[in-house]
């Protein structure tokens, strides 16, 4: 079996924690570096007792260029924040170091940029900015459904850190459901707004509404109307531990992958 050695980046947070104990886990992985600058002069076992003896072992780098370059990953898996990591993939990609990034926060002039890096290089790179499987078809089936209505909103609901808004998530659905449809869906008009912003924010015809408060992990609702009915296609986390599945499928995909793919879709439906 060939065994797949995987570089985590962001190793010392939330997601980092999952990513480590679910490649640690997999017969087919191994965890061949860490990268996280709050965990420098720390080692893993350090954070996750129950990690086993070897991963245990691994120092926590600052320094990912050199950590690439020292442990020769095959993938570099990076769940860190939207200001660190365009130049972490594009370390990864110029050390021949295939990606799969959950990160979010990508505009489409990142993501064009990426394209390129990773087309130039030969080196594939995934980003989802969802791994979790049911919310990838909570998209699918809003994107379904879109073509038979003419109003459609998205709520999104999320823990008090996250860092951007709306969510990559409620981004790329909106953008899926406008590409299902032959035309623009419609917008019910404002004649006055008495606070700015109370129709959320725009994202094509598909108003957008983040909620940010302790409580929540990360939820979505697609709320699509006709007169006299309302369709929801909802989405609800309990756990983190839901896209730890789509990262595992994309660590196993991404190396026979070229260029960017972006959306855990492309591969569900391969
Ligand atoms: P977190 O703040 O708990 O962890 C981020 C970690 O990255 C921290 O430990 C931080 O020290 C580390 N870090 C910062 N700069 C770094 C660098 N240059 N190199 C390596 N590590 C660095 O955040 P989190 O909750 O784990 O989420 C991380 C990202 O993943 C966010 O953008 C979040 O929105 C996203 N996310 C995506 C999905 C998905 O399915 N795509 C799911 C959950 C979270």
């Amino acid at each position: 079996m060939v065994v797949i050695r995987v570089l985590v980046s962001g190793a010392c947070g939330s997601m980092g924690g999952y990513v480590c104990r679910a490649v640690d886990a997999a017969e087919d992985m191994t965890i061949a570096a860490a990268v996280d600058p709050a965990g420098i002069g720390h080692k893993l076992g350090e954070y996750m007792p129950d990690l086993s003896e070897d991963a245990q072992q691994i120092q926590v780098s600052g320094h990912l260029a050199a950590t690439l370059q020292e442990a020769g990953p095959n993938v570099m898996i990076d769940f860190t924040a939207p200001a660190v990591v365009m130049s972490n993939i594009e370390a990864a990609l110029s050390a021949g170091t295939a990606c799969v990034v959950g990160t979010t926060g990508f505009s489409e002039i990142d993501l064009k940029t990426i394209q390129r890096m990773s087309e130039s290089k030969g080196v594939a790179c995934v980003i989802a900015p969802n791994f979790s499987i049911a919310a990838n078809l909570m998209m699918k089936f809003a994107a379904e459904a879109v073509a038979s209505f003419e109003y459609a909103e998205i709520i999104e609901r999320h823990h008090e850190h996250k860092k951007d808004a709306p969510s990559g998530t409620a981004v790329r659905t909106a953008q899926i459901m406008a590409e299902a449809r032959e035309g623009p869906l419609s917008v019910v008009p404002t004649e006055r707004h008495n606070v700015e912003g109370s129709r959320g924010g725009a994202l094509g015809n598909i108003p957008i509404h983040a909620v940010r408060m302790p409580g929540y992990v990360a939820d979505q609702e697609v709320l699509l109307g006709s007169p006299g009915e309302i369709l929801k296609i909802s989405h609800e986390t309990t756990s983190r531990e839901c896209f730890i599945p789509g990262v595992m499928l994309a660590v196993r995909a991404v190396q026979a992958l070229s260029g960017l793919t972006y959306g855990l879709d492309k591969l569900l439906t391969r």
